[in-house]
């Protein structure tokens, strides 16, 4: 197989604010971490969102010959409320609320999580760790870092002292922030809290009476601060330096920012070549979040049950509305793009369907080498998936008129055409012919559309009493067809 990893690939890189050319560590091999989700409550599209971006670089990377281990956590506990470091771990108020354990909410929304993920057809992770599974790890941290002078305890916590640790370092590397900025800003909050400064961040925290999760350590039984696991499992499963980190864009500050501050120092070390982050997913033009409720859930979107969207969409289908935009870009989820996601997708679909019966001539009057190159260079320039997609439909093009005889390939090269369509759609995006998607949803999707053309044919004879019939019996059955300029539509009631 034809391997591509002298491809030269650029990385906007947060820490630099620039595009920089890639070079891993260790030639041949890519450590890449990004930050899960916190298993609380169900996964929302913007979520989806993120891991895909980090799916499609993962997928990418690979497919260039590449051994990528790919890290990405479970974050179980330390998570508090506001990202901050003050009020209730998310998971033991979820817990609190529903009166279960917080192992159970745990485990319920990993369920979740990994269901959306296997229904959007991602790659799993090399690794999940989880927070709870690296409570040693996490202690050892904190001892370092109180060792090397950038932390301090009270009351059997530990805060890191951020004052003292950017009178030698740069607290602010990454979010471009300035301690002294972060000063005039934040508000106090009149005594509530022990920390020698508002800005330091908790690393391990004693826990209240009422606090279920909590583990021993040298300074109270407790639980870590939110942004050490992922300081510690980063390291412990890539190394003290590793090659790519992740996360979406909400994380650069204080999250990341404080996950460098941690690692230099506990061991002298900014931990990340290449931060990479991914911008959110809009919902009405508002950032979709869990702590607003304005979010649609993939089951809401897969099923038509929701408020905002005309009928219901494939995973594929969503997947490929998501690779349109580029992952530093912020989209915004509607309805009109999603149906005009659709229109596209399945233009791209029949004419992989036709590549399969085309016939070669014994010359090419279309440069295919150049082609292909075009579809790595736009992966290569920052993972850019629409330049990608703009490509395979310049693909479409050639497909269609190879079909109609006015461009012709010689063998070699159609292979070449449909090995590169092949890897790219399916390997690289990860979309999936709808022949090979057999959700229930995608099955009751391909059943109403048979219904809606037979009503059309129903219509166009005059027929109106079966046309009439078709679209009561659905509603009937909770099915609502809807006319439209774009032809009729369907939503589940
Ligand atoms: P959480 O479970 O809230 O920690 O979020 C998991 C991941 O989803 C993080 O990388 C977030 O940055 C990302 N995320 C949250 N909201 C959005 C959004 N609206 N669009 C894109 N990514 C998001
Ligand atoms: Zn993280």
């Amino acid at each position: 197989m034809q391997r591509f990893n002298d491809q030269i690939i650029k990385i906007y890189n947060t820490l630099s604010g620039k595009k920089e050319i890639f070079k891993p560590i260790n030639k041949g091999y890519i450590g890449m971490y990004v930050c899960g989700p916190t298993v609380y409550s169900n996964v929302h599209l913007g979520n989806v969102r993120t891991f895909m971006s980090f799916d499609i670089v993962f997928r990418y990377l690979k497919h260039l010959g590449f051994k990528v281990r790919y890290v990405r956590n479970i974050t179980d506990a330390g998570h508090l409320e506001n990202d901050a470091d003050s009020g209730e771990d998310k998971i033991t108020k979820k817990a609190r609320l529903e009166q279960i354990e917080p192992m159970e909410v745990v485990q319920r929304y990993t369920v979740d999580f990994h269901n959306v993920l296997n229904t959007f057809n991602f790659l799993p992770p090399s690794i999940e760790p989880t927070a709870t599974g690296h409570i040693i790890e996490q202690i050892e941290l904190i001892s370092k870092i109180i060792e090397n002078g950038f932390a301090y305890v009270i009351n059997g916590s530990v805060y890191f002292n951020v004052h003292k640790y950017n009178e030698t370092k740069d607290y602010g590397i990454l979010s471009k922030r300035k301690l002294e900025d972060l000063i005039h800003n934040t508000r106090e909050l009149d005594g509530q809290s022990d920390k020698k400064n508002p800005q330091d961040f908790a690393l391990w925290k004693k826990a209240e009476p009422q606090h279920i999760m909590r583990w021993p350590s040298p300074w109270s039984d407790g639980f870590p601060g939110w942004h050490l696991e992922c300081t510690a499992m980063s390291t412990k499963y890539l190394g003290e330096k590793f090659d790519i980190h992740g996360g979406g864009m909400d994380l650069k500050f204080p999250h990341h920012e404080c996950e460098i501050a941690q690692n230099e120092a506990a061991i002298g070390v900014n931990p990340v070549n290449y931060w990479m982050h991914a911008n959110m997913l809009e919902l009405n033009g508002q950032r979709m979040s869990k702590s607003t409720g304005n979010t649609v859930n993939p089951d809401e979107l897969l099923s038509g049950n929701n408020t905002f969207f005309s009928k219901a969409f494939s995973p594929s289908i969503i997947r490929f509305f998501i690779a349109q935009a580029q992952y530093r870009s912020v989209l915004d989820l509607t309805d009109a793009g999603l149906l005009a996601s659709e229109k596209g997708f399945n233009r791209l679909m029949d004419a992989i369907k036709t590549m399969e019966n085309l016939k070669a001539s014994t010359k090419s009057s279309i440069d295919i080498l150049s082609w292909q190159q075009s579809c790595y260079n736009a992966m290569n320039d920052d993972f850019n998936s629409p330049i990608l997609i703009a490509q395979l439909f310049e693909a479409v093009k050639y497909i269609n008129q190879i079909k109609e005889e006015t461009e012709t390939l010689s063998s070699e090269d159609l292979e070449i055409l449909k090995n590169t369509v092949n890897n790219f759609v399916f390997d690289i995006l990860g979309l999936e012919n709808n022949a090979k998607t057999n959700t229930g949803t995608d099955k009751l999707s391909g059943a109403v559309d048979v219904l809606i053309r037979l009503r059309q044919d129903a219509r166009a004879n005059k027929d109106f009493t079966m046309s009439d019939k078709i679209r009561d019996e659905l509603s009937d059955v909770g099915i609502q067809l809807k006319d439209g300029k774009e032809g009729t539509t369907f939503s589940l009631s």
